[in-house]
């Protein structure tokens, strides 16, 4: 089956004891079993079957079985958001005295985490992305993980993921990524050799901006070493399984990152319409972006579609002919980027991205407000920046805005 289709179908869609045709809102806290027996073995993976909504959920799970469809792995575990698939997706593996290595170039929540990381003994080492020397440099006897982003929010850099899966491979780590900007509709990080993908699926999958939510997908290849990761030595029994198996028995349930089955639910809903939706933003992206670069050349407009991107070879290797709905613009100052986010009048200025609507922001003085100078070069962040987060508007509507505001600001600066 092609992308859309095996969006549509697939052993998560609809109920057969109604004939629903979608897994319906099991908003229910617990589940009542009618033995001790029955529970018994729910509670020892002995029995399929569901006891508690922190551990698993009908609608969750249906929710779980299209992202592992999706990105193409084995079993996915999704959370109450991005940022806390990313710690569980991280922690289910490391203990104190770990290190990772990882993209310079990351989301500030991410750099924000790796920081909270240090008070448990866990130290992160930032690396230029793609410099595949940097990484290995970087790399010791303590290093437990690898971790870059696809397109990385808001660089736009496009991660080589075959080269760096390989690299990780050679050290004996696993390379975890984050798909949230790319999502699996450009690249499916598993099939380019990552091992385990993470979505904030708040964004492109969830579609419309109304649920915070995280998954992670395990591809359940890579060989877990119990002298290395002596987490898992429990869990080997599980087979390919056993990453899944400790972080759902584990830190995932401990942590009580589950995900509400109402947000499981409109996610459902989003993603059978990712790729209608991935389509349309391309496209507009890439003629917003050709637009600004045309029309204004003391902008440096900044998308991996268009030939001018560092990363325009990387993106085509691994995305084909599209290249995702995220732009950054350098405006040649912080009260230009301003002056043009207050003029523009359809995109809304907002910290988000993967809307259906236009979205706007000026990363520097918001998302990155924790980052040093240092983080935020390294984060391709600068005070003259502003995001653009494309939506599925008619081209000619956002193309005029930007003119008007662009125009405008010149009067008022
Ligand atoms: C938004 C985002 C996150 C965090 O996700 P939340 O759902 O907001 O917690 C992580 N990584 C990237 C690339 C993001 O854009």
């Amino acid at each position: 089956m092609k992308f859309n289709t095996a969006l549509l179908h697939g052993d998560f869609a609809g109920d057969d004891k109604t004939g629903a045709t979608l897994t319906p809102i099991y908003q229910s806290s617990a589940f009542a079993h009618s033995s001790a027996e029955d529970l018994e073995k729910i509670f020892h993976n002995q029995a399929p079957g569901f006891s508690y909504t922190r551990i698993s959920n009908p609608t969750i799970d249906a929710f779980e079985k299209r992202m592992t469809k999706l990105e193409g792995g084995i079993a996915s575990i999704a959370c109450a958001s991005g940022m806390a698939a990313l710690f569980n997706a991280f922690c289910n593996i490391l203990c104190a005295g770990d290190e990772i290595v990882t993209s310079a170039s990351l989301y500030g929540g991410s750099i924000d985490l790796f920081r909270d990381l240090e008070a448990f003994g866990i130290t992160t080492h930032y690396v230029a992305n793609n410099d595949l020397e940097a990484f290995q440099a970087a790399t010791n006897e303590h290093t437990r993980l690898y971790f870059a982003e696809t397109i990385g929010n808001p660089r736009l850099d496009v991660t080589d993921i075959q080269a760096l899966s390989e690299l990780a491979h050679k050290n004996n780590v696993p390379l975890i990524m984050d798909n949230t900007v790319a999502t699996a509709y450009l690249v499916r990080p598993l099939e380019f050799g990552a091992d385990i993908v993470v979505n904030s699926t708040s964004k492109y999958i969830n579609g419309n901006s109304n649920g915070i939510s995280g998954v992670i997908t395990d591809g359940g290849k890579f060989k877990w070493d119990a002298e290395r990761y002596p987490g898992m030595k429990n869990f080997k029994k599980f087979g390919p399984f056993a990453y899944i198996a400790k972080l759902r028995n584990g830190l995932f349930r401990n942590t009580g990152a589950c995900l509400s089955p109402q947000n499981a639910f409109y996610n459902s809903i989003g993603m059978e319409t990712l790729g209608l939706r991935m389509e349309r933003i391309c496209k507009n992206a890439m003629e917003l972006a050709t637009f600004l670069s045309d029309t204004y050349p003391d902008f440096t407009v900044n998308y991996p579609g268009l030939a001018s991107s560092k990363w325009h070879d990387i993106a085509v290797k691994q995305c084909g002919d599209e290249f995702g709905g995220i732009i950054t613009v350098r405006t040649g100052s912080k009260e230009k980027a301003f002056a043009i986010i207050n003029a523009l009048q359809l995109p809304l200025n907002i910290s988000n991205i993967g809307d259906t609507k236009t979205l706007v922001i000026h990363p520097e003085s918001t998302l990155n407000v924790h980052s040093t100078e240092e983080e935020k070069a390294a984060a391709g962040v600068f005070d003259d920046l502003i995001r653009i987060s494309v939506g599925i508007e008619d081209i000619e509507d956002l193309i005029e805005d930007f003119k008007q505001a662009v125009d405008k600001s010149a009067n008022n600066i």
